[in-house]
């Protein structure tokens, strides 16, 4: 049997999730006895399980395939700025554990990989059956050597070999991400951007990322680097980025931009409902008091959020002019938090400078998806990569570490 018509069978599957064996005939254009053979060999080898009927044509009604949950569990690991999350899934992302702990990333990566390492170890303990690790990280990652280059805003974490440290200590197969994407694999596996094909997920947490998806695919550009939306410059001569740049608009639109707008303001002495707490608990200035105080008639709060929504709105419509997309989903934690209050400003600038026939046939919508979807979405990005290694019983063994077929 062509094994890699076996790897195109198992892949359509995991995309559809469930499907008759007729679909599949249909869809990849094989002869629908050959499928039966395939599937057969797919059954017997645990990879596939059946679930379901589909629905009758007139004859008798076939039964659906689908991946076999149980194949293995997975484990994702965010490690963002702020907070770390650690979960466990069966093989499709059903999430049967999950964990979160602050990350101090400033002390450095030693005590942060301790409590990850500390974790990994306790759900292996309870899940046997874990295979294989995702991280998803959001600084600069080399991908395939899965090194985090740097990391913005967080000193000490230059050349920090992840991939390699995370194999060493627990003997598992690991790939390591970009947050903003795997988030944006998120949205596209469980979220709003299922079944769409030209969309754009707009990250804007501590950081700002895009990542685009062509025809239904994950576009990431000659060197791995597209979307990076952040570093598009809204001023020549605006304030210093991290990144070396000048007027970026992650300077502007990002979490971390609008928190240190506002803490300037108050430090220059901008009246503000913020500076008593502030003065009390100095460090503790977060984007939920920054909408609550918005939300409240607070002006600083309102003009720093309105400002920030106006820019990126800005920045989209070139988006929209360029990419001319379905659908643009804002994920992360300022739009969750800050929800139409951002939305609104966001979309009057947006549809003020876009081309009108392009931008009115863009939906803008918030993500709906919450904490856990940038873990979530490296382990799909594992499923997937895992799912190309699998094979029938016939195909050679997978490679130590790699993936067994579950007893
Ligand atoms: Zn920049």
């Amino acid at each position: 049997m062509d094994e890699s018509q076996l790897q195109d069978v198992l892949k359509r599957i995991y995309a559809r999730g469930q499907i008759s064996r007729a679909g599949l005939a249909q869809e990849l254009d094989l002869a629908p006895s050959y499928i039966s053979l395939i599937a057969r060999e797919l059954l017997a080898s645990g990879s596939v399980c059946e679930s379901g009927m589909a629905p009758s044509r007139g004859g008798r009604p076939g039964r659906l395939l689908q991946i076999n949950p149980q194949l293995a569990h997975l484990i994702g690991v965010d490690i963002g700025t702020v907070n770390c999350r650690v979960l466990v899934t069966d093989f499709l992302g059903q999430i049967l554990a999950f964990q979160t702990f602050r990350s101090q990333a400033l002390k450095g990566p030693g005590p942060l990989l301790g409590l990850i390492h500390r974790e990994i170890e306790g759900y292996r303990r309870t899940f046997p059956s874990i295979r294989a690790i995702g991280v998803a990280q959001s600084g600069v990652i080399e991908r395939v050597t899965g090194t985090l280059l740097f990391w913005p805003k967080v000193r000490g974490w230059q050349d920090v070999p992840l991939k390699a440290l995370l194999e060493r200590e627990h003997g598992l197969p690991t790939i390591v991400e970009d947050s903003a994407r795997t988030m944006a694999v998120a949205e596209q596996a469980f979220g709003q951007g299922q079944g769409l094909q030209n969309f754009v997920h707009v990250m804007v947490g501590t950081g700002l990322g895009a990542t685009l998806f062509v025809g239904g695919e994950l576009y990431i550009g000659s060197s791995g680097l597209a979307g990076e939306l952040g570093h598009t410059t809204i001023d020549e001569n605006g304030p210093l980025c991290s990144c070396g740049n000048r007027g970026c608009l992650e300077v502007y639109s990002s979490g971390w931009a609008i928190i240190h707008r506002v803490r300037t303001a108050l430090t220059d002495g901008v009246t503000s409902t913020l500076a008593p707490a502030l003065e009390e608990h100095p460090g503790e200035l977060s984007l939920e008091m920054i909408v609550e105080a918005g939300k409240s008639g607070d002006r600083l709060s309102q003009t720093v959020l309105s400002e920030a929504a106006a820019h990126l709105g800005t920045a989209l419509a070139g988006m929209v002019n360029v990419l001319n997309p379905e659908k643009i989903i804002l994920g992360g934690p300022l739009p969750r938090v800050a929800g139409d209050t951002f939305l609104d400003p966001l979309l009057y600038f947006l549809r003020a400078r876009a081309f009108q026939r392009s931008v009115s046939a863009t939906q803008v919508v918030i993500s709906q998806l919450d904490e856990k979807a940038s873990a979530l979405g490296v382990v799909v990005m594992l499923a997937r990569e895992l799912l190309g290694k699998l094979a029938g019983p016939k195909s050679p063994p997978p490679p130590r570490g790699g993936i067994p077929a579950i007893p």
